[in-house]
């Protein structure tokens, strides 16, 4: 898809941050171009639209899972840290790129037999995802694919995944 160059482009990299030897992929560059970011949120809808997706989930961020949920008019389930939902909650811990951390998820906002979209800004050691799979299990939901703007190869996370279908958009090499 021709797309996909134009939203590469405007994707910086930032060398050595936050800490030395890490190649930051910042996304912030891909959200002040009006057309890459809605070329973005628009590939993930054709995408979608048609699959009866009934719950999109994303975890910390919500950039891009808030407009792709509206677009195929499924709710939004934040993935949160600690201390921010007020609800009953269950949670999972992870391992990061650099460091651990653990999400929340209201209970109550996911019924069995939702039909879940996990969304995120990039994968990596695929932590984050395995981490909302889980909880989205948790509660009955089906988690019926993982959508992510970046990937790392190198990093293998797609075999944290089990198996799950895993759709992107841009690879880092
Ligand atoms: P993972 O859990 O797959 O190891 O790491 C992915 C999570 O860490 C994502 O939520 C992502 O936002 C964050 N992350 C890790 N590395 C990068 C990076 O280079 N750029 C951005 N934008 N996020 C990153």
């Amino acid at each position: 898809d021709p797309r996909i160059d134009g939203i590469k482009t405007k994707i910086r990299v930032v060398p050595d941050f936050p800490k030395k030897g890490i190649m930051f992929q910042d996304i912030t560059t891909l959200l002040l171009d009006p057309k890459a970011f809605k070329d973005t949120i628009d590939l993930f809808v054709e995408r979608y639209r048609h699959m009866n997706i009934s719950v999109v989930a994303e975890a910390r961020g919500f950039i891009f899972g808030v407009p792709i949920a509206l677009a195929i008019g499924a709710k939004f389930v934040p993935l949160r840290k600690p201390k921010k939902l007020p609800g009953e909650i269950i949670f999972e811990e992870y391992e990061l790129e650099y460091g651990s951390d653990r999400l929340e998820m209201h209970v109550e906002a996911v019924d069995s037999g939702d039909r879940a979209l996990v969304v995120d800004d990039l994968i990596a050691t695929g932590g984050t995802l395995c981490a909302a799979m889980n909880l989205l299990r948790r509660v009955g939901a089906e988690v019926v694919e993982c959508a992510c703007v970046i990937e790392l190869p190198e990093l293998n996370g797609r075999e944290r995944l089990e198996g799950k279908a895993l759709y992107v958009l841009v690879e880092y090499q």
